[in-house]
């Protein structure tokens, strides 16, 4: 076989940080220089970006580079050794009989040819050694984890919401935190909180304007809190996963206690956002008149009511009838709602944020990758400032897309609301009448009342941005009944 005069380089970037990284740049220029040599002609260059080879993903450039030789544009492979293509020895395998198979000429800065059995005998041990080197680092690597966490090292990446970057507590976060502790195990729900986040413009741990209940529970849920780290590793012996708790060297922001309730509460309580399907209208929206926590229905011989449940840190002293409150309350937020959209349009309309400024921002952000990418393979970017960049820049990406993702959502949300109206009511599902009365209502507080008789005027509501608390007056017979006429008016609470 004469000697190639198209040949491929192929030159793989990896993130390894053992110091096994080989620069692109010096791959090309000691490729360049093998082809010399040997008297190729100069190769065109294959660059395999931002891949470990030791995981066995895809590798798309390499997998290119063998159907560029089966079509016959190049007819030669270069690369620096065996780790860049892979270490894996099944991985090798195939590609070693894959050059027996085609005759492609394989030629390597360490002198392996893979034409010959004895060199291809050769790949295949260097390929072992490879495989078992790969296996080292990964044990190095979560042993070291291990011991840091043991030792109580600072948990990794960005810090815990109520820490700064050294662990130490922000005492401004820390109190918020401390007051959402209360407001959870008072019964309250992350929607409450999250809705008072959002209108007090307090920024997300990311520096962004709009929390999510997801965003507190998971705050909340975290053990660095208590000031201990849970660390996750592969058992070098088994390789089962694991996960252990350590003691860290910051100081707690809650007590274990509360970390536990919290833990029982977020993950039991209705009216926290679970997605559990419901069963009543008003759970979780109601707030006791006595004690200010959230009321959730509950069924007692065949009837239903409203209660505040002390299980749920509330004081279990006031209940009310589920049917007639929620046929209070729809009438108050159906009427609300057709005064809202006669006088101000669809609710929620104006003020979106643009899917055109999301694009854009997705756009300019993925630009910027492929610039730094160009950048990279050109060798006018190294590798410090390469993975670093890279990887900010694809978490931004990730951002912006995870925004523009949940701005939709909204958007999808705000016109279904604004298409509906009355008439509709009894069509919708559950959850979307809880959605058409969180917009209208801020708040419904059932007060205290004599036993016996359902008194309308201990059901007071409040319109978001409202002054005054709105009660009903009621002529006719409560619970409803057909066949007699009931009339409801609104009066300011007294
Ligand atoms: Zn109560």
């Amino acid at each position: 076989m004469g000697k190639p005069i198209k040949p491929g380089a192929y030159e793989r970037i990896s993130q390894d940080t053992e110091g096994l990284a080989l620069g692109v740049t010096r791959q090309r220029e000691d490729l360049e220089a093998l082809a010399t040599q040997l008297g190729w002609d100069s190769p065109t260059h294959y660059v395999e970006n931002d891949t470990s080879a030791s995981k066995g993903k895809r590798r798309p450039v390499f997998e290119s580079l063998k159907a560029d030789f089966e079509a016959g544009e190049i007819d030669g492979i270069l690369v620096y050794n065996f780790d860049r293509l892979t270490r894996r020895l099944d991985e090798l395998v195939p590609f070693v009989k894959w050059v027996e198979r085609t005759g492609c000429p394989v030629a390597t800065c360490e002198g392996d040819d893979l034409l010959t059995a004895n060199g291809r005998m050769v790949a295949h041990i260097k390929g072992a050694v490879a495989e078992q080197e790969a296996r080292r680092i990964s044990e190095r690597t979560s042993r070291a984890l291990l011991a840091r966490a043991r030792n109580g090292a600072k948990p990794s990446g960005r810090p815990p919401y109520g820490y700064d970057a050294d662990m130490q507590i922000v005492p401004e976060e820390a109190d918020r935190i401390r007051a959402w502790v209360k407001h959870i195990l008072a019964g309250g729900s992350l929607g409450q909180l999250v809705r008072s986040l959002n209108a007090e413009g307090v920024p997300t741990p990311r520096g962004g304007r709009t929390w999510w209940p997801a965003t507190v529970r998971s705050i909340l849920r975290s053990p660095a809190l208590t000031g201990q780290l849970d660390h996750t590793y592969r058992d070098p012996e088994t390789g089962a996963k694991r996960t252990e708790r350590f003691k860290g060297n910051w100081d707690p922001i809650i007590t274990l206690a509360q970390h536990e309730a919290l833990n029982a509460a977020l993950s039991s309580n209705p009216g926290h956002g679970q997605h559990k399907p419901r069963k009543f209208l008003l759970s979780g929206l109601l707030t006791c008149g006595l004690c200010g926590a959230s009321m959730y229905g509950a069924t007692y011989n065949g009837g239903w009511m409203y209660r505040c449940r002390p299980q749920w840190g509330g004081c279990g002293r006031i209940g009310r009838s589920g049917p007639t409150v929620d046929a209070l309350i729809t009438l108050a937020v159906l009427t609300l709602f057709e005064e809202h959209q006669a006088k101000h349009g669809p609710i929620g309309s104006g003020g979106q944020p643009s899917q055109h400024d999301a694009d854009a921002a997705i756009a300019e952000t993925e630009a910027r990758i492929e610039r730094l990418r160009a950048g990279y393979a050109t060798g006018h970017v190294d590798d410090a400032d390469f993975f670093p960049t890279l990887r900010e820049l694809r978490a931004t990406l990730n951002t912006t897309k995870r925004k523009a993702r949940t701005a939709e959502q909204d958007k999808a949300r705000r016109e279904a609301q604004a298409r509906f109206t009355a008439a509709d009511w009894n069509a919708a599902s559950l959850e979307e009448k809880r959605s058409i009365v969180r917009a209208m209502l801020a708040q419904i507080v059932i007060k205290r009342s004599s036993p016996g008789r359902f008194d309308p005027h201990s059901i007071a509501f409040k319109g978001h941005g409202a002054k005054h608390f709105v009660t009903f007056d009621v002529v006719g017979p409560l619970p409803f009944r057909p066949g007699h006429e009931t009339r409801v008016t609104f009066a300011k609470a007294a």
